[in-house]
């Protein structure tokens, strides 16, 4: 609520556009559920030594009627400081895993995705009980669900983490850390998470980055988050792979599993159905 109050009261005429648009989301955000403006697009994830897809991450758009598709960049934080996320986080759980049940009974390929978790949502308390209710409701195997949370959902109360995430463990739901890389915890702090811990996803801002010129700094901390993955026994994801070369690295450093626009943007379910039913996906010659 706070923010509205700013934002309302914001006297930067320059700003008035971007401003007005920002206070009417915020009150429109309250309704998109309910008035189905809320979608899941899934974005592959890629096995590169058989461009085989392995899995996939569930990403929300918002179609809004005056301002069209909205990133979940602009309205996701907008949702957590309203505490609007935890009704939106519930409906993402329960459209996932009810679009994941219909594929299987389609008998599509059985595959892991991914949903997305805010560090607000991650230490509800009932978190672990609306998700064992989503699975029971929608009738979906555990193994099916991964959840991707980021650094700053670790950085609370140590006890309490370790509880949500040894939870999450028991009930057969793997663990990603998104974003790795651009949070502020040490490597020592990531040395507690093993075991807890399943999946690396290296941030896009590193790959972005990536280069055949040898003394590039980027390529050599993507290498050590590949190898700091491998020896605390965790998997490890290449966000927004772009570029074959991008891709090239990656394998040489031995990160084969990717995701980015190279082999597909995140799409909506039908769209990505089409997908899941090929063998294969060949790298785009236009990802960008
Ligand atoms: P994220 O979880 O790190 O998701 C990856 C983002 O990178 C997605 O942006 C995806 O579209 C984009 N991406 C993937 N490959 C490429 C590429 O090759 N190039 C470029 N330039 N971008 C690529 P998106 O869908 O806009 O989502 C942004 C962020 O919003 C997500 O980052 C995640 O933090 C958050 N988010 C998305 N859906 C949800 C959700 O259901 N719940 C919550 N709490 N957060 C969500
Ligand atoms: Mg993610
Ligand atoms: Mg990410
Ligand atoms: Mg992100």
């Amino acid at each position: 609520m706070q923010s509205k109050v700013n934002l309302e009261n914001s006297s930067d005429k320059t700003n008035s556009k971007h401003t007005n648009k920002l206070s009417s989301i915020e009150s429109d955000l309250r309704y998109a559920i309910e008035r189905n403006q809320l979608e899941l697009y899934y974005q592959p994830k890629i096995y590169a030594k058989t461009n085989q897809m392995i899995g996939a991450e569930a990403l929300i758009r918002w179609n809004h009627p005056k301002w069209g598709i909205i990133s979940p960049n602009e309205f996701i934080p907008l949702a957590e400081s309203t505490g609007l996320i935890n009704e939106i986080g519930k409906w993402v759980k329960h459209t996932a895993c009810t679009q994941i049940k219909a594929w299987h009974e389609a008998k599509l390929p059985m595959i892991p995705i991914s949903i997305n978790l805010s560090a607000t949502r991650f230490l509800e308390r009932d978190l672990i009980t609306n998700i064992v209710q989503t699975l029971k409701e929608t009738n979906l195997e555990a193994q099916y669900l991964e959840i991707e949370i980021t650094e700053s959902s670790l950085l609370e109360n140590e006890e309490v983490v370790f509880s949500i995430l040894d939870d999450l463990r028991n009930l057969g739901i793997k663990i990603a850390l998104d974003d790795f890389g651009t949070g502020y915890s040490s490597l020592s702090y990531l040395n507690r998470f093993k075991g807890k811990i399943d999946i690396l996803k290296i941030d896009r801002s590193f790959i972005n980055d990536l280069s055949n010129s040898h003394e590039e700094d980027s390529n050599f901390i993507v290498n050590m988050i590949i190898q700091l993955s491998h020896q605390l026994k965790m998997s490890v994801i290449a966000e927004g792979v772009e570029t074959i070369e991008q891709l090239n690295l990656l394998q040489k450093y031995n990160c084969n599993t990717i995701q980015g626009y190279l082999f597909s943007k995140p799409l909506p379910a039908t769209e990505f159905a089409k997908l899941l039913k090929k063998d294969r996906l060949e790298p785009l010659e236009n990802s960008i």
